[in-house]
């Protein structure tokens, strides 16, 4: 009922051209799988559509019916999801709409008055022309249970310390992302992460004009490159003022405090798994931050084990609030990453929380990692707006951010959460080293997880055995009379073994040394 509707007249292109059509088409149970798998590029996902590009000859793999052109000669920049939290939002004022879903809309923006839509009380998000990508099946992580090193960490995170990180972010007065206030945001972030001793921290430049993200790393100990977990939050902001003033304390310096909180509480820890701090700009123009993360990390191969991201955690509109916990739903490590942050608030944090799964858009930073495949959660006050100062100048302490102890507490179940994942290391690797020639091994992961390069460095070949043990310490495979050897996660029948904890075992001249390792799939 409320589609269809829109059809746009085709204005001058002749047809000998062949452009590339923005398409809808409605999706099935398979959702976008069966378009990817036919090799269209799928750039949205709501709940009952998939928005496309598609070149003119390739139009034929619709059947009739099941599709509409909103556009031809699509070009990327011009189209916006939007989403209204008023009813008294008047889309075409800033652009034409080409597509309504419920309360959902596909814009085309008119660039004149871009800036005045998104100072309304409204999520948008840009349509790149990047595919989005199949998600991945990320291997579940063990159960939460207590453990005192994990509460070690918890007890380290300040209310105080929040509160007056939220303040220091509000006294920029506009953290709109292309003002140089902003960016003055973005030097003392990463002012705060180089303090905390992390082991780099880097600008990231994402649009012309926009004040970079900024990125934190904190090197695993035994996974030091790319395979990470993440917590983040947009620190730039908005609203219907203008650009002048952004105070932006629930939107977003709650969520930011919230990850400068974690790298302080976690800088006298070391970890298995490198953990990343993340502070993302642009997100109120479309998540242009965060989807420029995403990519390159997706490119570069990364693999993201689970992406933490706080907007909007210090406003309560009831006793006692919940955090709610929303992630997609046709991602498979949503669910279990949702219930494993649960759990971590339920052991850590005193905190109701509320778990929701959905297949529309999510107008927030981790949607930028879901499109890429990434396990990616947002945590929210409310899922549906309630704070009546979002967006607008009245969004400081006191008002818009009224709830310094909710925002603490979120922040320990979010702290914990990383800390689990990341594995505090704490009994280091185990060695037998004779004095004289110490046997020594090293363990190379690669980009995806799922290969390792192992080299031992022994003068006693003929004696060498290399060997990868399950958890139950059974052997997998083995390699004798080898110094290097490449596992890709099959056994010694050939068979490929399932994702999860190995231990390579190294023999030679009479000592052994050991390694935990995770294969991931
Ligand atoms: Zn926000």
């Amino acid at each position: 009922m409320f589609k269809k509707i829109f059809y746009l007249c085709i204005l001058a292109v002749a047809s000998a051209y062949a452009g590339t059509y923005l398409i809808q088409v409605d999706l099935g149970p398979e959702r976008i799988n069966e378009f990817i798998d036919q090799g269209i590029d799928v750039i949205a996902e709501l709940e009952h559509s998939a928005i496309a590009l598609v070149p003119q000859d390739k139009l034929a793999t619709f059947s009739n019916g099941v599709y509409q052109i909103l556009d031809e000669n699509a070009i990327e920049g011009d189209y916006y999801l939007v989403r209204a939290t008023n009813e008294q939002f008047e889309p075409h004022i800033y652009g034409s709409v080409l597509f309504q879903e419920e309360q959902d809309l596909l814009l085309k923006i008119d660039p004149a008055m871009f800036e005045q839509l998104i100072g309304q009380q409204v999520h948008v998000k840009k349509l790149f022309f990047r595919p989005i990508v199949q998600s991945a099946i990320v291997p579940s992580i063990p159960q939460v249970r207590f453990d005192q090193n994990i509460q070690d960490i918890v007890d380290l995170v300040d209310p105080d310390t929040i509160l007056s990180i939220v303040q220091r972010l509000q006294d920029f007065k506009s953290r709109y992302s292309t003002y140089d206030s902003c960016f003055a945001a973005g030097n003392w972030i990463r002012d705060k992460f180089l303090s905390y001793g992390v082991d780099s921290v880097f600008f990231q430049y994402h649009t012309g004009g926009h004040a970079p993200n900024v990125i934190a790393v904190k090197r695993g100990v035994l996974y030091p490159d790319s395979i990470y977990t993440v917590i983040c939050g947009h620190y730039d902001a908005i609203t219907y003022y203008g650009p002048d003033i952004a105070p932006g304390a629930d939107d977003n310096a709650s969520g930011t405090a919230n990850v400068i909180e974690a790298a302080r509480v976690t800088k006298d820890y070391q970890f298995e798994f490198s953990i990343r701090y993340m502070a993302f700009s642009g997100e109120e123009f479309g998540l242009y931050g965060s989807e420029y993360y995403a990519y390159h990390a997706h490119n570069d191969g990364d693999s993201i084990r689970g992406v933490f991201n706080g907007d909007m955690i210090g406003y309560i509109d009831v006793q006692p609030e919940s955090i709610e916990v929303i992630g997609k739903l046709s991602n498979p490590s949503c669910d279990w990453l949702a219930d494993f942050l649960i759990a971590s608030a339920d052991t850590y944090a005193t905190v109701l929380t509320r778990k929701r799964l959905t297949n529309n858009w999510i107008p927030s930073d981790n949607q930028s990692f879901l499109d890429y495949g990434y396990p990616a959660l947002l945590e929210i006050e409310d899922y549906g707006v309630t704070n009546p100062h979002y967006h607008s100048p009245s969004d400081t302490i006191g008002a818009g951010y009224n709830a310094n102890d909710f925002c603490t507490e979120v922040s320990k179940a979010q702290i914990a959460a990383i800390s689990i994942m990341a594995v505090p290391y704490v009994t280091g690797i185990v060695e037998e080293r004779s004095e004289t020639v110490p046997l020594s091994m090293t363990v190379y992961p690669s980009i995806t997880g799922s290969q390792f390069t192992i080299s031992l460095n022994t003068h006693d070949l003929d004696n060498a055995l290399i060997m990868i043990h399950d958890v139950l310490g059974r052997t997998i495979a083995h390699y004798p009379k080898a110094d290097v050897v490449v596992w890709n996660g099959h056994n010694d029948q050939g068979k490929r073994v399932p994702a999860g904890v190995y231990f390579v075992r190294a023999h030679a001249g009479g000592q052994i040394v050991q390694e935990k390792i995770l294969l991931l799939r």
